[in-house]
């Protein structure tokens, strides 16, 4: 997708402070976080949200949730952490690229604003 923001990140084309990269995902740092631990993990592969998820590409999402729990222990997220995905102007979605939110470093409440 040649104007979305994270395909440019995922090109390098925007700079972006890389937590984590293979050949189906990317995980960079929040530009601006609301915990101490604030990054984003993106498939490589264009998804416009949550909402597109299909069988055809369902598997990235489990990579990346494995991504997600070896981070986890890698950088020390012992007390605990949040995996939000906005999906849709509703929920909060400003950019139309499938990411997941990982938050950690302070206690989050529920329910969610
Ligand atoms: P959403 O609001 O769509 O759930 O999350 C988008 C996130 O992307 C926001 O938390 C926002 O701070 C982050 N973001 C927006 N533009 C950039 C950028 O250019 N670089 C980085 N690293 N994060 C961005
Ligand atoms: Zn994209």
């Amino acid at each position: 997708m040649d104007d979305c923001l994270f395909c440019k990140i995922i090109k390098g084309e925007i700079p972006s402070t890389k937590v984590y990269e293979d050949e189906l995902c990317y995980a960079f740092n929040d530009i601006a976080p609301t915990a101490p631990v604030h990054f984003l993990v993106i498939p490589k592969e264009h998804i416009t949200s949550a909402a597109e998820i299909t069988p055809e590409n369902s598997a990235v999402v489990a990579h990346i949730f494995e991504v997600i729990a070896k981070l986890s222990g890698d950088m020390g997220m012992t007390e605990g952490f949040r995996v939000v995905s906005n999906c849709g102007d509703c929920a909060g979605q400003t950019v139309k690229h499938l990411h997941f939110h990982v938050l950690s470093g302070r206690e989050f409440t529920w329910p969610a604003g």
